[in-house]
């Protein structure tokens, strides 16, 4: 099994949706974070906002990572502060998720993203996350002519329809490749975020939590107390939701379930305490970096060999690397199968709605 670790590199400005004025502090935080990661031999995927993009202290510190080889510097699309901006009115909410935007507005905001990356770090960008996990139709179709190759917006059996986003909550966390619609020739890998249950059987897990959410349900109360008894436990791989022996259960479970790769995710503005809600106090950080540090321990044990999201893209197949991804067995295969057809339902959906 691979380690993936995904961090979204964005401003401090957390959950303020301004275009403007957009400070990076937290970018000084990557410095011990990536320390930590060498000491590992670990290489992350540092998926990086507009506002760091063109900050030259921020883009300073991630191109000496980058160019030292010990990273993959991919996109992260924030709509809020990626221009061009629509100055016909004001900014509504349900527009901070990308895919809720015109199809030329989401075109225009990556292509302008694509472009300063590739400016400013010198590299060609070939993963992307879009911000709130808003991935859309149109900015799938977007990545394929720009040569994207990765997509990790999904969050498994996670629903953001009540945010206006995207309805997760039938994906699972196995990786996938995809075509959108109106792009047969190019592939995207999905590698969604590790989001999984304690039980094996997470679809079973999920179909039960789903049941016990209904809010007609005079049950719903025993969510918790499955929770409690050890039956339904639903973990993020992130040390932001997660403490560490929870993340190492889940990673250990999904090994056992046969996943190719575990993907971590976390926000940078939790690097550096008071800009998330993660990490509030001084204290927290060192609890968040010892988190994350006691998973890399665990997987330096289990011999989990860490790679960039582009890197894990050319040995997906298993065929580009001895000892590379194993073959997938029958019911990898229906896994798989299965969650290509949620993404075609999901843009269905969504093709319904504009
Ligand atoms: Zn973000």
């Amino acid at each position: 099994m691979k380690l993936i670790i995904t961090i979204d590199t964005e401003e401090d400005n957390w959950a303020r949706y301004s275009a403007t004025d957009n400070s990076v502090e937290n970018i000084a935080r990557i410095v011990p974070l990536q320390k930590m990661f060498d000491e590992y031999g670990v290489r992350p995927t540092y998926l990086v906002t507009y506002p760091v993009a063109t900050n030259p202290r921020s883009v300073a510190i991630l191109k000496r990572i980058l160019e030292e080889g010990k990273c993959e510097i991919g996109t992260h699309c924030h709509p809020w502060n990626t221009p061009p901006f629509d100055d016909n009115g004001g900014f509504q909410k349900a527009h901070s998720m990308l895919c809720n935007l015109p199809a030329e507005f989401q075109q225009n905001k990556l292509a302008m993203l694509h472009e300063v990356i590739t400016k400013n770090f010198g590299c060609l960008p070939v993963s992307f996350r879009a911000g709130r996990w808003a991935l859309g139709l149109s900015a799938a179709q977007s990545l394929c002519k720009l040569g994207y190759r990765v997509e990790t917006s999904v969050t498994p059996f996670v629903s953001w329809s009540p945010s206006f986003g995207p309805d997760f909550s039938n994906f699972g966390p196995e990786p996938f490749r995809f075509s959108p619609p109106g792009e047969p020739k190019w592939s995207l890998l999905q590698v969604p975020t590790s989001i999984g249950y304690l039980q094996k059987n997470f679809q079973l897990c999920q179909r039960l939590s789903r049941a016990l959410d209904n809010p007609f349900s005079r049950i719903s109360r025993v969510k918790g107390i499955l929770d409690r008894l050890g039956l339904v436990n639903k973990v993020w791989l992130s040390p932001e939701l997660a403490d560490a022996d929870a993340m190492i259960a889940l990673a250990k479970r999904m090994e056992i379930n046969n996943f190719p790769c575990i993907n971590m995710t976390f926000h940078s503005a939790s690097l550096l305490a008071g800009l998330s809600p993660f990490v509030r106090i001084s204290q927290d950080e060192q609890v968040f970096f010892g988190r994350i540090k006691k998973l890399l321990e665990a997987a330096r044990q289990a011999g989990w060999k860490s790679m960039p999201l582009a890197q894990f893209e050319a040995v997906y197949e298993g065929v580009s690397e001895p000892g590379g991804v194993a073959l997938l067995d029958g019911q990898g295969q229906m896994a798989r199968q299965r969650q290509t057809e949620q993404m075609r339902a999901l843009f269905r959906n969504q093709g319904a709605r504009l």
